[in-house]
């Protein structure tokens, strides 16, 4: 992914400040929502780190915190190398190449990001390194598609979530997930409030009002199609249609 792609500015702003110089890192709007959500003095993995310029935003704002970039491509890879190197972070930021959570040792972090990847593959990395992450109090996670993978996969391993964002930003909506580590079992939560997340309904706010009224004629569009097939998928359809209700009851059937 390269750096326009992403819209991500990097703005070496020389700030004179009363520790001197300071460089500055500014991301996408998307991106600077994660990093609020990153706790204070964390020591945190970046899962899919691509440029490091989350960590390296992080760290520069917050002197106690440590990061480990991991990233599975070697351009990106080196990319993110280079920017540790000149944002002169290599003693805070170990950038790692690796599969997903391969890259942390048990105990070595307490909040693990992984960002900008579809739903299935978070929710899979997630499960594959899930014996690395016992200790993990704060996972925050933004599926670009299918989030519900990504909330089922916490509620059935002991995480539940604390808070959810939505915001809009180029034309894509995407949404947060933040979820902490707690003992016993989580109280499930309903399909339809995994399928559009019990935070984000709750708090109805306009980035989600937009993206599901953009959803609702797609959809129908859809199961149109499917109920004319030759051999409609009467499960799938079944399905749609649920998904359907789920998003009319909550945004209205007009809106
Ligand atoms: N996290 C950044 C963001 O949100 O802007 C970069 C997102 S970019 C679309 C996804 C990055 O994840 C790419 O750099 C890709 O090489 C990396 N990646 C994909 N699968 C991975 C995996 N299994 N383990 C580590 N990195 C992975």
């Amino acid at each position: 992914m390269n750096e326009e792609g992403f819209r991500i500015i990097i703005q070496k702003a020389f700030l004179f400040t009363w520790g001197g110089l300071v460089d500055t890192i500014h991301l996408s709007s998307r991106l600077r929502y994660v990093a609020n959500y990153i706790p204070s003095g964390a020591t945190f993995a970046d899962i899919g780190s691509d440029h490091a310029y989350l960590p390296c935003y992080v760290c520069l704002r917050d002197e106690k915190a440590k990061a480990i970039a991991g990233e599975l491509n070697e351009g990106p890879y080196q990319s993110a190398l280079q920017q540790v190197k000149k944002q002169q972070l290599t003693d805070r930021i170990d950038v790692r190449k690796g599969d997903g959570l391969s890259v942390i040792q048990p105990n070595e972090v307490d909040t693990v990001v992984i960002a900008g990847m579809g739903g299935t593959l978070i929710k899979n990395i997630l499960h594959d390194g899930r014996h690395r992450i016992h200790n993990v109090k704060r996972i925050i996670a933004q599926p670009n598609v299918d989030a519900r993978s990504v909330r089922k996969w916490l509620y059935s391993h002991h995480y539940r979530l604390v808070d959810e964002k939505i915001i809009e930003e180029d034309g894509y909506y995407y949404e947060i997930l933040v979820a902490e580590q707690q003992a016993g079992e989580s109280k499930s939560l309903t399909e339809k409030e995994y399928y559009l997340g019990p935070f984000l309904i709750e708090n109805k706010d306009p980035a989600f009002v937009a993206k599901w009224k953009e959803v609702i004629p797609k959809k129908e569009r859809v199961i149109q199609n499917m109920r004319k097939a030759k051999q409609p998928d009467t499960e799938k359809i079944q399905a749609f249609v649920q998904e359907l209700t789920w998003i009319k009851e909550e945004i209205g059937n007009d809106s």
